[in-house]
């Protein structure tokens, strides 16, 4: 990616940017094994060539059609194929969408994602998707979907139609992911981000940790990220919320360590990228969250739920940022 002239000259690096594309998977391994205070201190130091490390990206998901996936990811609670509670529901009304962007700007989100438990859009469901992109953009927020696997046609459309984002991770690396999903491949994934991509929609791409993979399988994730023709606008990283009836929910929990390190090592690897702490917060301590931000996570979603499992509530959010001296990212 080359970074805009502007951000470069901010950061002072005009000429000598710091963005590379041919990260190796043992140069990310090594990432993820450097001592820890060297591997802080780095990301700190690219953190902020490119952004104020006092400011934290804000976004508010919504699961605007919720369970009966066909799908089978491992870590999903809204696969129909697993048992975990989750009740299938049809795509939300618009005005219900459109109360709920109203609630979380009101609230200080500066971008509404809606997210649907579908492997593709269909042609019916993209028009009313567009409806609810056209909605919430009057409102004055950024939009974000995250839909499923799209053709370019129906990127275009949803393009045309306002969107800001879309959302699509890679999850995992390419050789771990088949452990994860059988229903598609990890080419699948990249063909959607190129048809993102080639409509001119900004990338959200990022991935899950704690599903069992080596740490080899980190890198590989990383890596395939940072090697992205353009690197993804915004990088959400997870931490795995194992839900009772999914088959990843038996695994060893994460070290809280290990995932800072994950944080960091995209941090390094994507200095000009939003690295949002996604998953995961409802279960992280406030220092665990605060170590996290040091290595270079700077968004977070706010609101209570994400999609169909617990996140902080905002009040809770507001006051760590006010005890960290942090603040809301303005849009
Ligand atoms: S992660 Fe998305 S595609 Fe996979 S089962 Fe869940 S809703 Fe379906």
């Amino acid at each position: 990616m080359s970074l805009a002239p502007d951000l470069e000259r901010k950061a002072g690096i005009a000429g000598s940017s710091p963005i590379r594309h041919d990260w190796t998977r043992a140069e990310v391994r090594a990432l993820l094994e450097m001592p820890f205070p060297d591997l802080m201190f780095e990301a700190q130091r690219l953190h902020r060539l490119y952004f104020d490390p006092r400011e934290v990206q804000i976004s508010t998901l919504l699961s605007i059609k919720t369970g009966g996936c066909p799908e089978d990811c491992a870590y999903c609670p809204q696969s129909a194929r697993y048992d975990t509670g989750v009740k299938a529901e049809k795509l939300m009304p618009l005005e219900q969408v459109l109360a709920d962007a109203r609630a979380a700007k009101a609230g200080g989100a500066q971008r509404f994602c809606m997210g649907a438990a579908w492997r593709s859009p269909k042609d019916r469901d993209l028009d009313k998707v567009c409806a609810m992109i056209e909605g919430v953009k009057a409102l004055g927020m950024e939009t974000c979907v995250t839909l499923g696997m799209l053709t370019g046609p129906q990127a275009r459309r949803l393009k045309d139609a306002g969107l800001d984002y879309y959302n699509h991770n890679l999850d995992t690396s390419p050789e771990y992911y088949e452990k994860i999903i059988t229903t598609r491949c990890y080419q699948d994934r990249l063909d959607t981000l190129e048809a993102v991509r080639g409509a001119g929609i900004h990338v959200c791409c990022g991935g899950i940790v704690g599903m069992g993979e080596t740490l080899d399988d980190r890198a590989g994730m990383i890596q395939t990220l940072a090697s992205l023709p353009e690197h993804p606008e915004s990088v959400p990283i997870n931490l795995l919320v194992q839900v009772e009836g999914t088959p990843v929910s038996l695994g060893q929990k994460t070290e809280p360590l290990d995932f800072i390190r994950v944080i960091a090592a995209a941090r390094i690897a994507m200095p000009a990228s939003v690295v949002r702490l996604s998953a995961g917060r409802e279960d992280m301590s406030e220092e665990t969250q605060t170590l996290c931000f040091l290595a270079g996570a700077n968004s977070i979603f706010y609101g209570p739920k994400l999609l169909t499992t617990p996140n902080p509530a905002r009040d809770r959010d507001m006051l760590l940022l006010d005890k960290l001296g942090m603040r809301p990212m303005s849009a």
